[in-house]
């Protein structure tokens, strides 16, 4: 694994981060990760995964843009409603960076085909916006041992953590019981994508190796008030997800 001279420029100003380098870069360049959601949290992260330098990653979402996306997707404009997110968050991530295997599922992630659709990746990002789903990749996640950084938003206010099976809790240790269902989820643009970039941040530090990652901890983010919080979250050594980890 070596780095071109056009990317050893496009990465310069990261590279300068200590404890990042060209041997940083390189484990980037190495690395794959699954962003599951292309939408509020989605669209940015992988915005910032692509401009990173993360060697692969895999876009997973069923669905296509609709008008009302736009207020906080920032891969769809206008011209992309209508259209399948996986295959327009694909195009225009090639454009802003070329090195890039980019990988577009269209599919609902199920019991049954989350092996096939995220399959052997360094890191998940949730981009989800359901429990249901989440709760599979957490599962997925657990028994592969692969990092999951979770967040969610909801209106002003976003919460995430990192998860890092047998280091830290799951999401089951987090939530034993399936929090409610919201159907439409009020946002601002600007939350998913405050958190995205924190998410995009953890994936980057887990990556390189560089920090401290957000395990055992979810930070609350209340951009009402402008509170951020971090607060210590426990293993349960019963999980049914991660308990024998
Ligand atoms: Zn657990």
């Amino acid at each position: 694994m070596s780095l071109s001279s056009a990317e050893l420029e496009r990465y310069e100003r990261q590279m300068l981060i200590s404890g990042w380098g060209v041997e940083g870069q390189k484990k980037l360049k190495s690395a794959k990760a699954a962003v599951v959601g292309i939408g509020g949290l989605g669209c940015p992260a992988s915005i910032y995964l692509t401009a990173v330098g993360i060697g692969r990653m895999v876009l997973v979402d069923k669905g296509k843009f609709k008008l009302d996306n736009l207020n906080r997707q920032t891969l769809c404009w206008q011209k992309d409603v209508g259209k399948f997110k996986a295959d327009v968050a694909k195009e225009k991530l090639e454009a802003l960076n070329s090195e890039i295997e980019i990988e577009a599922v269209v599919a609902e992630i199920t019991k049954d085909n989350v092996y096939n659709v995220i399959g052997d990746v360094d890191v998940v990002v949730d981009g989800q916006d359901n429990w249901k789903t989440r709760f599979i990749i957490n599962e997925y996640c657990a028994t592969h041992n692969i990092p999951f950084i979770h967040a969610g938003v909801s209106a002003l206010h976003g919460q995430i953590t990192t998860i890092m099976p047998g280091k830290g809790p799951c999401l089951r240790c987090i939530f034993p019981k399936d929090p409610p269902e919201v159907e439409k989820i009020p946002v601002l643009g600007a939350t998913p994508a405050f958190l995205a970039s924190l998410q995009a941040m953890e994936a980057a530090k887990i990556i390189t190796g560089i920090g401290k990652p957000l395990v055992g901890r979810m930070l609350f983010a209340n951009g009402e008030e402008m509170v951020f919080e971090t607060v210590e979250v426990k293993r349960n050594m019963d999980c049914p997800v991660c308990g024998n980890l």
